[in-house]
């Protein structure tokens, strides 16, 4: 069992048959040692892809995000749910947060992203794949490729997951269930299956 299954079953907190609470150690309450770990996974799988820059949204993403890159010897971009007043030049789209159930801007720099990079999406969820298209966009209008999808959880029965393969993206996920229930708690999808 990975380290990140095994943080899942022993505090992971089911919220409902949709949502999981994983706030004592991914995107609330975060375990470095744990992210380490995850970084190293997303960068071992990831490591021959040509890969030039992180990129994630913030704010759930950036842990893992984080120490991905660190792993690559990357620098990591995350995007940001609203426009600064900072910001010079930012390029944006809109999209729909899972777990807020309303719209919101995502918006970045246009020059923290060039038309040669090649990006790895890095997020702590994959559930409708919003967030996986709006960074697709956000690239799409800077010019560069997202090449991958590095995930800690994926809720498997949600689009998201036909949603990269139809981007024709490697999809790489740790932590991968099949369905969850207050009731009967977490079912594993095979590979991640003892
Ligand atoms: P998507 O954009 O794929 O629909 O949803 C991914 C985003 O929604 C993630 O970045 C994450 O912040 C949030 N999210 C989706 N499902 C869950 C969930 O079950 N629990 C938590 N805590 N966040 C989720």
């Amino acid at each position: 069992m990975n380290k990140l299954r095994q943080a899942i079953e022993e505090q992971g907190v089911i919220v409902s048959d949709q949502i999981l609470k994983v706030d004592t150690f991914l995107n609330h309450t975060v375990d470095p040692l744990l992210m380490e770990q995850i970084g190293k996974d997303f960068a071992e799988h990831f490591k021959n892809r040509g890969i030039t820059k992180v990129i994630t949204i913030e704010s759930g993403g950036i842990a893992p995000a984080l120490m991905c890159a660190h792993a690559m010897r990357l620098p990591l971009v995350f995007a940001k749910k609203a426009v600064p007043s900072t910001m010079n030049d930012p390029i944006s789209t809109t999209l729909h947060s899972f777990t807020k159930n309303r719209d919101y801007t995502l918006c970045m720099e246009r020059s923290a992203v060039h038309p040669d990079d090649v990006l790895l999406f890095v997020d702590d969820f994959l559930a409708n794949g919003e967030a996986l298209k709006g960074i697709c966009r956000l690239a799409g209008q800077a010019g560069a490729r997202v090449e991958g999808a590095a995930i800690c959880i994926e809720k498997a029965w949600q689009p998201g997951h036909q949603a990269a393969e139809e981007l024709g993206m490697d999809l790489f996920v740790l932590a991968s269930i099949v369905s969850m229930s207050r009731e009967n708690g977490i079912v594993w999808a095979k590979e991640e299956a003892e």
